[in-house]
This record gives structure tokens, sequence and C-alpha cells, in this order.
């Protein structure tokens, strides 16, 4: 398995340079000046050797928790299902989003969507996962979400 390495001031997962890397953890802010401390999560791409941003944490478990979730269940469908079942698990196939070239940021949205799902919210903009990361440089699991994931 995989393991966390600290060579370089900040955890990574696996050794750069090599296939098993996939990322790694930063503290972008410290508890010194009145700044809590945040924890900034970043995946690496093996297949076109990218690095993007996957998510904000309050600590270093907590940022490496996301990677690590990522690796194991890859992107995961975000529409909620019902009480009963919660937020859909199945495989995300597909981004759809608001975003406009110069909207407001607060007015964006987007949903990971798997091809079952994939008809929601069908007036938006579609892309693949890839896609959508090349183009925004990130994408944070659950980040729309309202309540926990079941
Ligand atoms: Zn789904």
């Amino acid at each position: 398995m995989t393991e966390w390495h600290n060579r370089i001031g900040y955890p990574q997962l696996g050794r750069e340079g090599t296939p098993d890397y996939r990322g790694y953890v930063v503290r972008v802010q410290g508890t010194v000046g009145g700044h809590p401390e945040k924890w900034f999560t970043y995946a690496f791409d093996q297949g076109d050797q990218h690095t993007y941003w996957i998510g904000v944490t309050d600590s270093e478990p907590e940022a490496k928790g996301v990677l690590e979730r990522l690796i194991k269940f890859g992107w995961v469908c975000e529409v909620y299902v019902s009480v009963g079942m919660g937020h859909c698990a199945g495989e995300a196939a597909m981004v759809r989003h608001t975003y406009r070239e110069g909207e407001p940021k607060g007015l964006r949205v987007r949903v990971l969507l798997c091809e079952r799902h994939g008809h929601v919210f069908s007036d938006w903009e579609r892309m693949t996962i890839p896609e959508y990361i090349r183009t925004y440089n990130g994408l944070e699991q659950d980040a729309a979400l309202i309540g926990a994931r079941k």
C-alpha cells in the first residue's frame, strides 16, 4: 500500500516521480495571527501528470482522509435519493455545472452525477470529470451536499 512521506516539509502520499505518487496535503494557515488552521488537499493524476485541488479541512488527518477517500472510492454521485437511502453512491461519470465566464462565483453550482442520474439538471453545462478538473483545476467531493453522506 502507498504510504505517506514527509521529506519536503509537507506530507506526500507515495514518492513524487514514481507511479505510486498520489498527491499531498499542506497547511495554508496557522493559528498565529488569529487565522484558523486550514489544510488543503491536492491529488496528482498519473495519467496527465496534473496536480489539482480537492478539498480544504481543519486538520492534517482530515486532509489526508480526503485524498485517501478519493483513491478508495473514486468520484461518487451527489444526487440525494431519499431519506432512507441518502445520497446516491454510484460512480460519478460527469459534472454538471452553471459556471459562466464573468459570473460571480456565488452564483455558481456544480454536481457530480452517475450515468443513471445523468439527466438531472439537464439544462446545466455537462463536462467529463477530467475536462472539469482541467478547466477549473479542482473538484471537491460532496462540497455541495447539505447533510452528511450515509
Ligand atoms: Zn447517482
